[in-house]
């Protein structure tokens, strides 16, 4: 629905007053919310991390879901099954059903973290199938179904054929798709993070988290700005995180950084029932954008990505030079199929390559193609 472009093309000029409270009467369901919001969603269960250490995996989902619960955040963790193939499986499958004990839901992540850009559609849906079997039978168990599925790296399809023979699937299936519309670049800190907690450097590790956390206060407010440059208003937002040690050690820090702006935690469920995300969106291709840029697409409205802050570059150095995929662990339990994967991109994305071309964001959940 685009009431504003309706208005500023003179849609109501001239036409009876009927016609103008009813798009009046529009303009009231799509004004402001009272409070601006945000739902917490948190990627890449049971944890992303540098070590796929059970000890460490569920340290990690120990602290974070103490905090959320201590912050009364009812937040949703979208889990990759393949992280929980490991002769400890029972363990790995017990930390997510802490994460339903605690009151947080759960959703579809895939089973191996796949491309839908690269990955031939029915591979594709055979991987996300195969994600489900535990989730869904942890749910069943309290009479519940998954609601929810995430696409790795926010790829939704390289062809409306694809993107719409996906959807048809995740409908069938009871699934609704799980948008995101703020991020924090949390996965650049998170494995430097890792690295300086098993280290047991303690200094760095404050550094990190000191520097995430201004990073994340620069990325909030970007994304408040750029929602309000596409649609005129603050939406509720989805933001994207990913479950790390660095969040699980920072949550109680970050709750107070979003509330202090104004953003009150609610579920996923209640975010998307803002308006906003029942704006179309068309795209089709290879890159894995967040939905303000699709919106912006849709409502040819532009994005400022020249002034997208970047993270520090001594941490995203750090990020790089790291190599999770060496990890035995990570490579016995498939977590570091997803860190190479991580790896791969924040070498991709390097400060030169930002600074001559248009700032595009790349991450786990976001990617740029072509
Ligand atoms: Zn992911």
């Amino acid at each position: 629905m685009d009431v504003a472009r309706c208005v500023r093309g003179g849609t109501i000029k001239g036409r009876s007053g009927l016609l103008a409270a009813v798009v009046l009467g529009l303009f009231a369901i799509a004004a402001p919310a009272a409070a601006e919001d945000v739902a917490l969603t948190f990627d890449d269960l049971p944890t992303m991390a540098l070590t796929g250490s059970l000890d460490y995996t569920a340290t990690t989902t120990s602290r974070l879901l103490a905090g959320l619960v201590r912050q009364r955040i009812r937040a949703t963790g979208f889990v990759n099954e393949n992280k929980l193939e490991a002769g400890d499986r029972p363990q790995r499958v017990a930390l997510l059903s802490r994460w339903l004990n605690a009151g947080m839901d759960l959703g579809n992540h895939s089973y191996s973290h796949p491309s839908l850009t690269n990955t031939p559609l029915a591979a594709y849906i055979d991987d996300v199938s195969k994600g489900e079997r535990v989730t869904r039978a942890l749910l069943a168990a309290r009479g519940r179904a998954p609601r929810w599925y995430r696409h790795p790296y926010l790829e939704t399809g390289p062809t409306p054929e694809v993107r719409q023979g996906f959807e048809a699937w995740l409908s069938q299936h009871g699934y609704r798709v799980a948008p995101v519309t703020m991020e924090n670049s949390d996965w650049v800190f998170a494995l430097p993070y890792d690295d300086a907690v098993l280290r047991g450097d303690a200094a760095q590790a404050e550094h990190i988290r000191r520097a995430y956390l201004a990073f994340t206060a620069q990325s909030v407010a970007w994304y408040r700005q750029a929602a309000a440059d596409v649609l005129g208003r603050r939406p509720s937002f989805v933001l994207l995180l990913h479950a790390s040690r660095l969040n699980a050690d920072c949550i109680d820090r970050l709750a107070e950084l979003l509330r202090a702006d104004g953003l009150k935690p609610i579920t996923l469920e209640r975010a998307v029932a803002d308006p906003a995300y029942a704006i179309a969106d068309t795209y089709a291709g290879p890159d894995g954008d967040e939905w303000l840029s699709r919106w912006a697409r849709t409502l040819h409205k532009d994005m400022d990505w020249d002034s997208f802050p970047e993270p520090p570059a001594d941490i995203v150095a750090e990020d790089a030079r790291l190599e999770p995929g060496d990890d035995p662990a990570a490579a016995k339990t498939g977590c570091g199929r997803v860190g190479i994967k991580v790896r791969s991109y924040a070498k991709v994305r390097n400060p030169k390559r930002c600074a001559t071309s248009s700032v595009r964001r790349l991450s786990p959940e976001r990617s740029e193609r072509g």
